[in-house]
């Protein structure tokens, strides 16, 4: 088979993302002898060919089912080893066509099954922990273009090269590039520490080209360090001599079409390409483009902000410190289509000056032109060729083009620059600040000299903001010129609002202030009124994600992806939009966020209280739904710190003013900055204007996160000070103030089943950790427990009820996994065992400790275990007169003064009984709001450090693994215990006949209306 031809397999299936664990290492010594015979003969196209398809061979299977490939790729792999190989054919890796459940005409039928399939698709990215993966999917808009429209756009969006382009490709040029040629100290070799640590990063999930290889599969292959088999390390240094290889362009020519060629897909109604790069080649470029990190920060310094960290906010800030104050016009460019018209030839040349050691493997990529397959139906594939350009699926894509374009660019600050102006370049977005003479010539280089690079300035895009002129007419004036000079659409040209002042006209002064500004790389610059135009247009787009969140059926998934990618998406905003200008923005996304949270925990409203302790860090207590007007100010003065120095370029006196007297006389962005400090003053006197630019991010914490807490402290306090008469509520809020009672909150269940919560559990568990009411708790009900006490309808008494078995059952979920942890780490130990206690002081048979561990390196004495589960409000059975309104103020406000009671009853019980019997004895209490004794901890943390040492994987890692699975066990178990009491006691006289499963579900959905009938006391 011809390497032109591999693209074929864009038909086949997906690539399997485990390798059976029995068939493992033979996998890998297939791999291995590929590897070997390429490095005893690296000219031989054959071997090459092979280890490309290998993965096709051993990887891709038609039938997703376990056994099978199990079966299959036992077969194949004994077909390989016995040297007989290469007898498959295409055919046998080409998928065949599920047919479509329903009727292609049934328009809701067809929306149905598109939104389960993403369902699906959302859940098996949560699976494998790629988070980001899950929520882009969810938000994306479904709906896909016809399959000729999208081969029609991705033709028109890769044309051959402009004349203006071919005219600089020269045989010299060619000469130079060609004559590149690596030997010696100059020869790539990568080191396997940097590989592993490469592959090692790599996030699950990520789909391949079509070499059907992925993540999963190589993190597989070379196992973990320090850890890894003798095999592994084998693979590890063959791949990575190959892989040198291809770096320094030893592969042969006629195979590279295998690396070069790509998989593309149009994506969405609007058909955005997509290109994905095979895996090996994604490898290669990632270290090839580390090796180049420092230089290039030192050549795009000031000019191209793409490499730079925070590089975005360099420039908007930028930006809007020259637009307070400067009278110089600003230009915000647009180009067509950048990247896949770049003159690549022109950007090779610019790699053999500045980057020799990228030029032999990019040669091999773009010295000629790939192909790009396309899917079409049943077995149709179309291929485009791409003549020019640089690939956006290449994960060198961006750097290659700014290598390229970096002359272009410094070629426009060199008009500018004597003219006090600036440009900014981000990857193909370019900015110009200047005076309006120097603007027009600016643009004439770059409608003439940007056609050499490739790049066509888009006439009906970009943004061009008049600076302040002499006057309205002036001002009219230049705006004609330049819709005819350069063809620029009229109402992409803004007049500055004090010129249009001067007409004298209120509506039309209004107007232009409302237009007066810029989108730039998401951030917002420009008058009050467009960047709150702009901010409620970006709230539409978060209420549609909500929306989407609120439709996904899973309140689990949900709530993380709010979590961990909802709640994160405003950042970037409001580190580059003053507070002042934010304020109804945040109001608003507040409400946003309130309607994800209802709809998780069913209810209509959140009251402030509530609403102020889901505000709060899960640590403090909270959901972690933050408080946006603290985040605001601390998020855009941690901005404004982070790239000081660029506005420092733009406006060198920003010390002085920022410690100005007053703040007449200053322009609107320091301003700004002095009223952010301001507030970060008052909550934390130590900052001051003096000190604020010194300030940075400290280990783990950012700069952001700790000016966030400096602004948010005391909301705990104040929250505790509010509900001060209720006595239960102070003490649910000072249990659930713990750094590990919200461990279930944050845990990501991906392939460990013991971590997924049904929706009933998890809501109820909110409605637990929040003390809300629980719709299957009505009021007025009494249990039918010894005393008939009255039940709470927060669902307290459900909980520990000593009736019923939940109590055990909470109890015995805990030891159960306590149990696993011992043994998973190695140590040996048992439950139930009867006669520990017996050896002296009578016999005690029936006294049996939960778990008994045998002496060993964690523990010098045999150590018993006793589990005791307590509640905050009443130690052990809450009734409705919560035994906490008897306690006094203090003891309430003692986290864990039910644990502590708990764990002194049993020291006295057992603690003396033990030590006769030469034994250790270790009460392990844990609260139902989460809140673990430090007992449960230490064993926790010992266990995990031995078992780190035999499973080679950091104790901390397996801390928090341990802790977020009993976290999520107590809670589930929690809910059961809940949901079960409820269903026996209220049974069949809450809605008779209807099973329990729909029964909760309909009480759930109605809750409101429950509780306001009242249920007949
Ligand atoms: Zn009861």
């Amino acid at each position: 088979m011809n390497a032109n031809d591999f693209g074929a397999l864009v038909q086949a299936c997906q690539g399997i993302r485990f390798i059976p664990e029995i068939l493992e290492k033979r996998v890998r010594m297939t791999f291995i002898r590929t590897l070997q015979n390429i490095i005893s003969n690296k000219t031989c196209e054959d071997l090459w060919k092979k280890m490309f398809l290998l993965p096709t061979v051993l990887l891709v299977y038609n039938s997703q089912d376990a056994k099978s490939i199990k079966i299959n790729m036992e077969k194949r792999l004994t077909v390989l080893e016995s040297g007989a190989a290469w007898t498959f054919t295409l055919k046998d890796f080409v998928q065949t066509r599920r047919r479509l459940a329903v009727d292609d005409t049934d328009v809701d039928a067809q929306l149905g099954l598109q939104a389960e399939r993403r369902g699906r698709q959302v859940s098996g990215a949560m699976r494998v922990g790629n988070l980001s993966k899950a929520y882009a999917t969810l938000v994306s808009d479904s709906g896909t273009a016809p399959l000729d429209q999208v081969s029609k756009v991705l033709h028109e969006k890769n044309p051959a090269p402009s004349p203006e382009v071919q005219a600089t490709i020269t045989p010299e040029l060619w000469d130079r590039i060609n004559s590149v040629k690596l030997s010696g100290d100059e020869r790539v070799k990568f080191s396997t520490e940097s590989l592993l640590k490469s592959i090692k990063k790599k996030k699950k999930g990520v789909s391949h080209g079509f070499d059907k290889l992925t993540w999963e599969i190589l993190q597989q292959l070379v196992g973990r360090e320090p850890d890894q088999s003798s095999d592994q390390v084998e693979f590890t240094q063959l791949l990575a001599k190959v892989l040198s290889l291809i770096a320094n362009g030893d592969m042969p020519d006629e195979v590279a079409p295998a690396l070069r060629d790509n998989h593309i897909m149009g994506v969405g109604v609007k058909v955005r390409p997509v290109l994905l790069c095979n895996t090996l080649r994604k490898l290669v470029t990632g270290l090839l483009l580390d090796s180049t990190r420092e230089k290039v920060a030192i050549m795009f310094d000031g000019i191209q902000y793409s490499s730079m960290k925070n590089g975005v906010e360099h420039v908007i800030h930028s930006l809007r410190a020259h637009m307070d104050t400067s009278d110089d016009d600003l230009f915000l460019a647009d180009a067509v289509n950048a990247f896949n018209i770049s003159n690549r030839t022109m950007g090779l040349g610019h790699l053999v000056d500045h980057f020799p050691s990228l030029v032999p493997m990019m040669r091999q990529m773009y010295g000629s032109n790939a192909t790009l397959w396309l899917r079409g139906l049943d077995q149709v594939i179309e291929q485009i060729s791409m003549q020019t350009g640089w690939q956006q699926g290449d994960v060198a894509g961006t750097f290659l083009y700014c290598v390229t374009t970096l002359p272009f660019h410094k070629g426009m600050q060199n008009l500018v620059s004597t003219h006090d102006g600036k440009v900014f370049a981000f990857v193909d977005d370019t900015k110009v600040k200047a005076p309006f003479r120097r603007m027009c010539e600016t643009i004439r280089y770059m409608d003439t000299e940007g056609l050499k690079y490739g790049y066509q300035r888009h006439r009906a895009k970009g943004t061009y903001l008049l600076g302040r002129c002499r006057s309205l007419a002036d001002a009219k004036f230049r705006k004609e010129f330049l819709v005819e000079e350069f063809g620029m659409d009229p109402t992409r040209i803004q007049i500055h609002p004090d010129n249009v002042k001067e007409s004298g006209d209120e509506d039309e002064y209004k107007l232009a202030c409302r237009l007066y500004g810029a989108e730039s790389l998401g951030g917002l610059i420009g008058s009050k009124a467009f960047v709150e135009d702009g901010l409620t247009k970006k709230l539409v787009e978060l209420n549609h994600d909500a929306d989407k969140l609120i439709a996904h059926p899973n309140v689990q998934e949900r709530m993380l992806l709010m979590q961990y990618c909802f709640n994160l998406k405003p950042n970037h905003l409001l580190r580059t939009t003053a507070p002042y200008y934010a304020k109804k923005f945040v109001k608003q996304l507040e409400k946003c966020q309130q309607r994800i949270v209802a709809a998780s925990i069913e209810t209509n409203t959140i009251s402030n209280t509530v609403w102020a302790q889901m505000k709060l860090p899960i640590p403090e207590g909270g959901l972690g739904m933050r408080s946006w007007d603290s985040v605001s100010p601390a998020a855009y003065l941690a901005s404004v710190i982070e790239v000081q120095q660029s506005i420092r370029r733009a406006y060198p006196e920003l010390d002085d003013a920022l410690n100005h007297e007053s703040d007449d006389s200053l322009p609107w962005f320091i301003r700004d900055i002095r009223q952010a400090i301001e507030q970060v003053h008052s909550k934390d006197a130590t900052v001051t204007s003096a000190n604020v630019l010194t300030f940075t991010g400290a280990g783990q914490d950012s700069l952001q996160s700790i000016l966030t807490s400096k602004l948010e402290s005391g909301a705990f306090d104040t929250l505790v000070e509010s509900v001060q008469q209720d006595k239960a509520r102070v003490a649910m809020l000072t249990a659930v103030k713990d750094q590990h009672a919200g461990a279930w909150l944050r845990a990501v269940p991906k392939h460990f089943t013991h971590m997924m919560m049904t929706n009933r559990e998890y809501s109820t568990a909110l409605r637990n950790r929040f003390y809300l009411n629980q719709p299957f708790a009505p009021a007025g009900k009494r249990c039918t427990c010894a005393g008939n006490p009255a039940i709470d309808e927060k669902g307290f008494h459900l909980l520990t009820c000593r009736h019923g078995g939940g109590n055990q059952k909470r109890h015995d979920a805990l030891k159960g996994h306590l149990f696993r942890m011992l043994n998973h780490a190695g140590i040996s130990c048992t439950t139930e065992e009867t006669n520990e206690w017996s050896r002296v002081g009578g016999d005690n048979r029936n006294l049996r400790p939960d778990i008994s561990i045998a002496a060993s390196q964690l523990y010098p004495r045999r150590t018993l275990l006793d589990i005791t589960i307590t509640h905050p409000l009443a130690g052990r059975n809450v009734t409705a007169q919560h035994s906490v309104q008897s306690q006094t103020m203090a003891i309430v406000q003692k986290k864990g003064w039910a644990a502590d009671k708990a764990f002194n009853t049993k020291m006295s019980k057992y603690s003396d009984l033990s030590s006769r019997n030469g034994l250790s004895f270790i009460p392990q209490v844990f609260e139902s709001t989460g809140y673990i004794r430090s007992e449960v901890l230490d064993l926790v943390k010992k266990v995990c450090q031995h078992a780190s040492e035999t499973r080679k994987i950091p104790a901390e890692v397996l801390f928090q693994y341990h802790i977020k699975s009993l976290s999520v066990v107590l809670q589930r178990s929690n809910a059961e215990t809940q949901l079960n009491r409820a269903d026996t006691v209220f049974g069949s006289a809450l809605l008779p006949g209807v099973r329990n499963l729909m029964r909760y579900d309909a009480i759930m959905a109605h809750s409101v209306v429950h509780a306001d009938v009242g249920w007949g006391h």
